[in-house]
């Protein structure tokens, strides 16, 4: 039987439920992913998406940092996180500044922790000054 290099124990990353897994590696490769039994969220136990969906992070294709376009006509290229948070907080502000605030609209996400979620809607509320939240689980 295979032996892994390493087990990290990790959330799985596909819905706020938060069940807690293993990651087997070998040679840096994901090859097995297994429930952990030492919690009370899950007891072992993982639906398909989080037995099954892990491949996504050896996908060659996977965005591993933030890109930018300054124009709409422009491709997409790499930069930095801070260069791209201060891009979207000076568009969100400019936005709500020439628009007003109801301009803007908050769609949450169920792969967020609800701590996460939470700081988003306060977000959209005490920051923006919208009621305008959403959440892709009513899709
Ligand atoms: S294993 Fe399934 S139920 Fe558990 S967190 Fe992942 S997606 Fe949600």
């Amino acid at each position: 039987m295979l032996q892994a290099d390493r087990i990290v124990h990790t959330t799985c990353p596909y819905c706020g439920v938060g069940c807690q897994l293993d990651l087997h590696i070998k040679d840096d490769l994901i090859y097995r992913v297994s429930g952990r039994f030492d919690n009370q969220v899950n007891y072992g136990n993982l639906c398909v998406k989080g037995r099954f969906g892990c491949d996504y992070v050896h996908a060659p294709d996977r965005l591993t940092g933030p890109l930018l376009r300054e124009n709409r006509d422009e491709a997409f290229h790499p930069s930095s996180w801070d260069v791209v948070l201060d891009e979207v907080a000076s568009r969100l502000t400019e936005t709500r500044d020439r628009h007003g605030p109801d301009s803007v609209a908050i769609l949450a996400s169920a792969k967020c922790t609800n701590e996460e979620n939470y700081l988003l809607q306060k977000f959209a509320r005490a920051v923006i000054g919208t009621n305008n939240v959403d959440h892709c689980a009513r899709l």
